[in-house]
């Protein structure tokens, strides 16, 4: 595959700018994320990563709910969810989705719950909202506790106007690269209830020792981050490592899916923190500039024979890192990304397979029928809504989805 000039993130994050890294801030990271999600500040509790405010979210939960064991995930979700479940020590159980979505179907969740049940993590997508209802009526039946998985959709609203992160008992958001907000890794937690919030604060100050090694790390990493992020330098940090492993035939790796199984837990330092408390000030305005042109982009491909357009439904708010489109043919997405993905375009499968698909969690989830989960991993494919993304650019991606889904038809 060719090197192209320009390479286009896969999903929207929101660019550092150098005034960022100004030492001190007014503010800290976790007020101000509490500010975001219209949360009293002691509700929040900042976390290195997505991953580890799962971990505090499942201890926390575990040290209260006797001889419980189950959490139950959607079989199409992060591999980093199922590591985490694994660290816990408890029993991962996949709920397949309902079919052409990523919802979990409601009948296997309902036959997945029981007395052994600790949670269940509905799980938001690529900033389209998951159903909420319908696992709090299972969790509540049973007496199990949800924890909403808004890593993917800090900033978004429910139809209700409540902020994704908040209609679960927990909720839990990432701030990793390219996910809105980052400071390269970080993440956060939260409960409405106060007690429970109380116990997650604990738990994260037990689990989260400070760690030097990290830290440090984990600030080179950001700077570059502050660096390279953009057309130009996302060729260096992503660009070539996707078509050295489109090249392997590694869909996972290129789609950055591989995960150590250790998983780091350490606090976040104060630079790192203001860096991010600065930048949350332009979320608000940053989602709302993704989310203009996400729904003109939308409007573009509605036309498109074989594209279905995965949006809000009446009422939500979604946020808009990346657009996700369901062909209506494995062959046809496979075509489109055969000339797309690894293109510089932005073009990528978000996550490449259901859970029980990837060969690297093999001791980590069992092998389980979840049809509905292939589907969608077969069907999906997602454009990164950046700024990036000019006309140009775009429409050498339509004709590509056309083509494909014309030649899939014939
Ligand atoms: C990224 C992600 C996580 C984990 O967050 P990290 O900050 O990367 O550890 C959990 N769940 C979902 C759905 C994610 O996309």
């Amino acid at each position: 595959m060719t090197t192209p000039s320009r390479e286009l993130p896969p999903t929207a994050g929101l660019p550092l700018r150098w005034g960022d890294f100004r030492p001190g801030s007014p503010r800290t990271l976790s007020d101000s994320l509490a500010a975001l999600i219209e949360l009293p500040p002691d509700r929040l509790t900042l976390t290195c990563s997505g991953t580890a405010a799962l971990v505090v979210a499942l201890t926390a939960l575990q040290r209260r709910g006797r001889q419980r064991r189950d959490v139950i995930v959607p079989a199409y979700t992060c591999p980093l969810v199922a590591l985490a479940v694994a660290h816990c020590g408890l029993r991962l159980r996949l709920c397949d989705l309902r079919r052409g979505h990523f919802d979990m179907d409601a009948d296997a969740l309902r036959r997945l719950c029981g007395p052994n049940t600790l949670a269940i993590v509905p799980t938001h997508f690529g900033g389209r909202l998951a159903d909420m209802a319908g696992p709090l009526r299972c969790a509540r039946a049973v007496g199990a506790r949800v924890i909403e998985d808004a890593a993917q959709a800090l900033g978004a609203r429910h139809a209700d106007g409540s902020p994704a992160g908040t209609l679960g008992d927990i909720g839990l958001y990432s701030l990793a690269a390219g996910k809105g907000l980052s400071i390269y890794e970080g993440g956060a937690v939260i409960a409405r209830e106060a007690m429970l919030a109380q116990r997650l604060r604990a738990c994260a100050q037990e689990l989260l020792p400070r760690r030097w090694r990290w830290e440090i790390r984990r600030s080179a990493e950001l700077l570059g981050y502050g660096l390279f992020y953009g057309p130009r330098g996302l060729r260096w940090v992503y660009g070539r490592n996707v078509r050295r492993a489109l090249a392997r035939d590694q869909p996972a790796e290129a789609a950055q899916d591989v995960f150590p199984s250790e998983i780091p837990l350490h606090r976040v330092g104060r630079w790192r923190q203001a860096i991010g408390a600065r930048a949350s000030a332009r979320l608000p305005e940053f989602l709302d500039a993704a989310r203009k042109r996400a729904l003109l982009r939308c409007s573009q491909m509605r036309a498109i024979e074989g594209v279905e357009i995965l949006s809000d439904r009446t009422g939500e708010r979604g946020t808009w890192p990346a657009l996700l489109l369901l062909l209506s043919d494995p062959a046809a997405r496979d075509a489109a990304l055969a000339k797309l993905w690894g293109a510089g375009l932005g073009v990528s499968r978000l996550f490449a397979h259901a859970l029980p698909d990837y060969d690297y969690l093999r001791g980590v989830v069992a092998p389980a029928q979840v049809p509905n989960a292939r589907d969608f991993a077969a069907r999906l494919l997602s454009i990164g809504n950046s700024q990036w993304l000019d006309d140009v650019a775009f429409a050498r991606i339509v004709e590509v989805l056309q083509e494909s889904c014309r030649d899939a038809r014939a």
